[in-house]
């Protein structure tokens, strides 16, 4: 006797649901995205305690008539693809069949639905997989969908739910994703019968990212235009330096209006970032990718959120491309609207940036990216008024291009948009004094400027290399007594290819037998005993970057890496000229506002908040 049976259907779904909805953010991702497939511009979705309790969309799109709506809740029925060439160029953001089904075998689930000329629409009533009733329907044209007990019939799953608060931030972050990829629909959520969002249909993406994220991060954001590589169309709107967070909750990134999650997408805004990023840091960044449905596979994974590029490196070259551009543009912007300095920072209390905005308190000791805002980017600290606003006998620093031409080599383009070119007068700072051998207090036109002396440094001498390394090369040295590196043969391989690239870092290495490498020189900057590891590094290094990466990328890394042991220590006492050389030297610097590892390296108070903090004026 045969052992092999075919599953009821009733089972095969719930455990198909296991896949599709593992929580109720995933019924609500389902639901909204068949709102949307459905030509909804009115969407709003209800939860209770987390979506355990309750969860319905209702939406008025296009609706279902009595045929259609009993065969949406069959498995496998779509009304989205019928052929192979469909599935590979997929438009919809369904296409499997399964939501609505697994959905309703897992829950007690109801689907009520009119087509907008319909006399009547259709309530269908399931519980648990089984049909209960089927009737005329006398509301609205559209749909509303509601699953409640979720997981009522399958105790092991209930059991992995989380707790509601946890639940329902899922929800709400699922909520936000499909807000921000939809603009042109309305969208309402109410959580616990209390209406957390409702946000009106908008042309503009940016008023749509601050109803979810709020003002003040939104007004933080940098505009990415619109940019072309390949198939690929990149544009969005992204955190400048000093803007990161912990996780990556508001690292959102589209694909034709798809929520997706890839590494290679990850990799690229990192590098696209690259020293402007805290170490553990992630970017925000509302990225919105445009490409051909033939190009990329969403059909990898039951919940559709995982994408497969047809060439990963091309979307790859997009991303970090239009996020350097955009980076690099953001500091002649900020400098060149000094109004942004005099308005309130931000403070977007619904979301937690890793900046911490609030309370710049008393606490003036803390670390100084504690304290309080960073100044980058949108915060020029150049003081508009003249400089005879500060008593004589105190040292002024006046930083203007002529000075900064003497202490650093000739610039390249981006530099050459700082605030000269902008016509904005020069940053003028009055040292004060300095705090823990470390913070060097300044007074600026706008309030109380702190400037970390160890990272200002470490951003001084990264671009001087960087400088030195895209001129000429990094000038090596020779070693006295040549070293053998021996390297796994693929390893070997990709060494071999980038031996330009290291001979560009000052590294001079050539093959040596079968797999070893025999190094005679190192970068002159670079003071170790150790060549070994630090080819290892490198290689890693290498080796974790595409075979695009340049040379100039591999080489910003180490400078960056080996900068900070050779800059300014935390508690080296320096005197006030060589302070005032280092800010000089500072605002020459392409990006000022950071250290090559991405940390502030100027923090300002501004004068409306010391008042609010004396009660001189109202918070
Ligand atoms: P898929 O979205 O992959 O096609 P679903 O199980 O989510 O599968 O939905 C099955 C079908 O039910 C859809 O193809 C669509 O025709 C119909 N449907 C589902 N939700 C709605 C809705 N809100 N409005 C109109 N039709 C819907
Ligand atoms: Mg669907």
């Amino acid at each position: 006797m045969s052992r092999i049976r075919i599953l009821p259907d009733a089972l095969a779904s719930q455990v198909a649901a296991g896949e599709v909805v593992e929580r109720p953010a995933a019924v609500v991702r389902e639901l909204v995205e068949n709102s949307l497939d459905a030509g909804a511009t009115q969407i709003e979705v209800h939860v209770q305690r987390g979506g355990a309790a309750l969860i319905r969309v209702t939406d008025n799109g296009g609706g279902m008539d009595r045929e259609d709506a009993l065969l949406s809740l069959e498995r496998h029925a779509t009304s989205k693809i019928r052929t192979k060439e469909d599935l590979a160029a997929i438009r919809t953001l369904g296409f499997r069949g399964e939501a609505l089904p697994s959905i309703a075998s897992v829950s007690r689930f109801r689907l009520a639905t009119r087509e907008a000329g319909a006399l009547a629409g259709t309530e269908i009533e399931v519980n648990g997989g089984r049909m209960q009733h089927v009737r005329d329907y006398g509301g609205a044209p559209g749909t509303v969908v509601e699953a409640r007990s979720l997981f009522f019939n399958v105790p092991a799953r209930r059991k992995f739910l989380r707790s509601e608060p946890t639940e329902a931030a899922h929800v709400e972050q699922q909520f936000r994703l499909h807000a921000i990829a939809n603009i042109h629909a309305s969208f309402t959520l109410v959580r616990d019968n209390e209406t957390v969002f409702q946000l009106p249909a908008t042309p503009n993406e940016l008023e749509r990212i601050e109803g979810l994220a709020g003002r003040e991060l939104a007004r933080r954001l940098l505009p990415m235009e619109e940019f072309q590589h390949g198939n690929v169309m990149v544009h969005g709107y992204i955190g400048g330096p000093g803007l990161s967070r912990s996780d990556r909750k508001m690292q959102v990134v589209f694909l034709n209006g798809r929520a997706v999650d890839n590494a290679a997408v990850h990799y690229a805004l990192r590098e696209g970032y690259h020293t402007m990023l805290m170490k553990g840091q992630h970017p925000i960044t509302f990225l919105f990718l445009e490409m051909p449905p033939g190009s990329f596979d969403v059909n990898v994974h039951p919940a559709k959120k995982e994408v497969r590029f047809h060439e990963p490196h091309v979307v790859r070259e997009a991303i970090v491309r239009a996020v350097n551009r955009t980076l690099t543009k953001s500091s002649a912007i900020s400098t060149g609207h000094p109004t942004e300095a005099t308005q309130r920072m931000p403070m977007f209390a619904a979301t937690s940036a890793t900046t911490p905005l609030e309370s710049p308190s008393l606490e003036l000791v803390a670390p100084a990216a504690q304290l309080s805002k960073p100044v980058a980017p949108a915060l020029p600290i150049f003081a508009p008024q003249a400089p005879t606003s500060f008593p004589a006998s105190f040292p002024t620093v006046a930083v203007s291009s002529s000075t900064a031409a003497t202490s650093l080599p000739p610039v390249d383009a981006p530099r050459e948009k700082t605030a000269e070119a902008n016509g904005a007068p020069p940053p003028r700072f009055r040292i004060l004094g300095v705090l823990h051998r470390l913070y060097v207090l300044m007074e600026s036109a706008e309030g109380l400027v702190l400037m970390d002396q160890h990272a200002a440094h470490e951003r001084v001498l990264f671009e001087q290399l960087r400088h030195a390394m895209e001129r000429e090369g990094v000038p090596s040295q020779r070693l006295l007594l040549p070293v053998t590196l021996e390297v796994p043969p693929h390893d070997f391989d990709v060494l071999q290819r980038h031996l330009e690239t290291l001979h560009r870092l000052g590294v001079e290495a050539e093959p040596f037998g079968a797999n070893a490498l025999k190094i005679d020189a190192l970068p002159a900057f670079l003071k170790t005993d150790d060549p070994q590891s630090l080819l290892r590094d490198i290689l890693e290094e290498i080796a974790g970057a595409s075979s695009r990466t340049s040379a100039l990328r591999l080489g910003e890394d180490m400078i960056a890496t080996t900068v900070c042991r050779h800059a300014v220590k935390a508690n080296d006492s320096l005197r006030t000229p060589e302070l005032e050389k280092l800010v000089e030297q500072l605002f020459a610097c392409e990006m000022p506002y950071c250290c090559p590892h991405g940390r502030p390296t100027l923090i300002q108070i501004s004068h409306a908040e010391l008042e609010k903090k004396f009660g001189r004026r109202a918070p």
